[in-house]
């Protein structure tokens, strides 16, 4: 597995299977590092020089390096592995396959530092993973972000506001409510903190139990699909770390900050009486000049 070409070619099949859903097991037996928390989503695959690189969305890296002998396999949960359990590096089984890495030089997992998601960073929000989650303190905590400058897809991944929610969560709860990912938080109301942080919670429970998102994402990783809401062109945006934010364009379109900018339209007024003259006679005069030649 030297060549870099077939790495790449590894890489690609198991970003197919793997993006977007739940590991719902991982086995590493010689795995050095924390493991990837309950429900947590895979975001990205990716494979250069000698090293595969699996990441979870709430920033844990597992690294595999693949030296002489080593390499991974896909499977559909029901096939048969074609090398023995005994030279099994790595498994992880999500919705329908498994991703197997064989005799691995090392397996190890880490954190990119991202001075965003450092807990030091303030005071960390509630953790929407945790067994017990109160939703009023996940909602207060998106009230009291209200007066931040910043969109509502970052304030959804910032730890002190809320913990658990990764990109590919963000993503898919903004769908859910049918909110653009770049509205300013000065523009969400309570209410829709309230329906935020339902959606956000739903989401994540229903990922641990291993149900929702084990299965496709509604717009997340599905850049040039159909929105199966509206039919539109599923599309994405860079939020300020430079993460993907998947959204639909023709129905997330609360809160849109284009509306905001976009000069207001005078509204069109249309005479109701339909002689040439009675209209041009309306249109002279001073008073209504201003609604109607605007
Ligand atoms: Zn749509």
């Amino acid at each position: 597995m030297a060549d870099g070409d077939a790495l790449r070619r590894t890489a690609a099949a198991l970003r197919t299977a793997l993006v977007g859903r739940v590991a719902h097991r991982l086995d590493a037996p010689t795995l050095v590092g924390p493991r990837p928390g309950r429900g947590r989503v895979i975001q990205g695959v990716a494979g250069e020089h000698r090293d595969l690189e699996i990441t979870w969305d709430d920033g844990l890296i597992l690294r595999t390096e693949l030296r002489r002998g080593g390499e991974w396999h896909l499977y559909r949960s029901s096939e048969r592995w074609r090398r023995p359990w005994e030279s099994l590096s790595v498994a992880i089984q999500v919705h329908g396959w498994t991703a197997v890495c064989f005799q691995a030089g090392s397996v190890e997992t880490y954190r990119r530092f991202d001075p965003v998601r450092h807990p030091a960073y303030g005071r960390p929000g509630p953790d929407i993973g945790a067994p017990v989650v109160r939703l009023a303190d996940v909602t207060r905590s998106l009230v009291s972000a209200i007066q931040d400058d910043v969109t509502v897809a970052d304030a959804l991944c910032d730890p002190r506001v809320v913990r658990g929610i990764g990109v590919v969560f963000r993503s898919e709860i903004l769908w859910s409510c049918a909110i653009h990912p770049l509205a300013p938080m000065s523009r969400i109301s309570a209410e829709d903190c309230a329906t935020l942080a339902g959606h956000a919670v739903d989401a994540l429970q229903a990922s641990v139990r291993g149900g929702e998102m084990g299965s496709p994402t509604h717009v997340y990783g599905r850049s040039g699909r159909a929105c199966e809401r509206c039919g539109d062109t599923v599309t994405t945006r860079r939020d300020e770390t430079g993460e993907l934010i998947y959204y639909c364009p023709g129905c997330q379109v609360r809160h849109d900050p284009a509306e905001l900018t976009a000069p207001l339209e005078r509204p069109t007024e249309r005479p109701m009486d339909p002689h040439p003259a009675a209209s041009r006679f309306l249109a002279q005069l001073p008073w209504r000049r201003d609604t109607l030649a605007g």
